[in-house]
């Protein structure tokens, strides 16, 4: 299958376009290097461009006959987003929607969409399962959430068959050891503790340890990115068979708080890591853990990095092995 994968040079979009070529699907990513990494991409065809450019996009959505999108091409950073909503609104929502259209123009059926957790906001139920309330509490919840109701209506009238895939903590690296996190800045947690435990960083800072949780820090469901890059595919190969357009949550529903993190991280690379308390990051719920069956059920997903040490055993093996990631912006 021919499938277009915008965002394909970022973390989790790379290891999507990984995925597929494995399946033999042939890959034809579509990123602007705003955030991504052309290195992490592969032997995947590479168009350099804008999800908004709507000529482009026509004509490759023409000249290598695409069947499929799968979009990962947003900011995705929550503090970021508090600060800067219009950048979000833009990217996440009005881009998003130039490429939705110029799907919709040239006749692509199937949309596999990145969501995230976040659409739901303080959760009012653990584990939280996909009818929840969604009340997003930042602008990138609420962009991913307008984006997905937009799939819904354009859905209902154009005959687009989409799926949106809510992720819950993406972590961890390609087993194989040549793809991985690299964001700058970096802000998410288990990379920042590597970057600890490889002294590139002096410590972590665990934002809070007053949560009502057993050792007072928060709670969150990681996710090896590779099971989430496998379940777009399944996603892909559920739309096609006919199934109807849907939203699935992709966590593993078992929550570890930061302190175990930590702890895990020191014992997967021998290392002790520096620990200093601070105050509360903004828009931190307590407790985020997935309540995942649907996709199980319903796309046939088995998550195989499924505990805490595999995820963090293979992040260490690229960061060990990359300290400068794929070697700057852009590379
Ligand atoms: N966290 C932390 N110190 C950091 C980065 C993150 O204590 O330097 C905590 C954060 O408050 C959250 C968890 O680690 O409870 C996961 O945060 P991350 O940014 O990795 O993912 P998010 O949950 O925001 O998607």
């Amino acid at each position: 299958m021919n499938v277009l994968v915008c965002g394909g040079a970022g973390y989790i979009g790379s290891h999507a376009v990984r995925e597929l070529m494995k399946a033999g699907h042939r890959a034809v990513v579509l990123d602007n290097l705003s955030r991504g990494h052309r290195g992490a991409v592969g032997d995947a065809i590479f168009i350099e461009g804008d999800i908004a450019d709507r000529d482009l996009l026509a004509g490759l959505i023409r000249r290598e006959g695409i069947e499929a999108c799968m979009h990962f091409a947003a900011h995705s950073l929550v503090g970021e987003s508090v600060g800067r909503p219009d950048t979000y609104y833009f990217n996440n929502v009005v881009k998003g929607l130039a490429l939705l259209d110029a799907c919709v123009k040239a006749g692509v059926r199937c949309f596999v969409f990145s969501s995230t957790a976040a659409v739901y906001g303080d959760p009012v139920e653990v584990p939280i399962k996909e009818d929840h309330p969604t009340v997003p509490a930042n602008p990138y919840g609420a962009t991913k959430l307008a984006f997905e109701g937009a799939l819904r209506w354009y859905g209902g009238a154009f005959g687009l068959k989409y799926a949106s895939l809510r992720y819950f903590n993406a972590a961890g690296a390609d087993p194989a050891g040549d793809i991985g996190e690299d964001h700058d800045p970096e802000t998410h947690l288990i990379p920042l503790v590597l970057k600890a435990a490889s002294g590139k960083l002096p410590g972590i800072s665990v934002f809070g340890n007053d949560y009502p949780t057993p050792d007072g820090t928060c709670i969150r469901d990681y996710i090896h990115v590779t099971d989430l890059a496998r379940a777009h595919l399944l996603a892909l190969e559920y739309l096609r068979s006919g199934m109807p357009s849907d939203c699935f949550n992709l966590g593993n529903g078992s929550g570890y708080s930061v302190l175990e993190v930590i702890k895990t991280a020191e014992e997967v690379t021998g290392r002790s890591i520096e620990v200093k308390f601070s105050a509360r990051r903004p828009g931190d719920p307590a407790v985020l853990v997935a309540g995942a069956g649907k996709a199980r059920e319903a796309l046939g997903w088995r998550p195989q990095f499924d505990d805490l040490r595999t995820i963090i055993e293979t992040a260490w093996a690229w960061h060990r092995d990359h300290p400068d990631g794929f070697g700057g912006r852009n590379a």
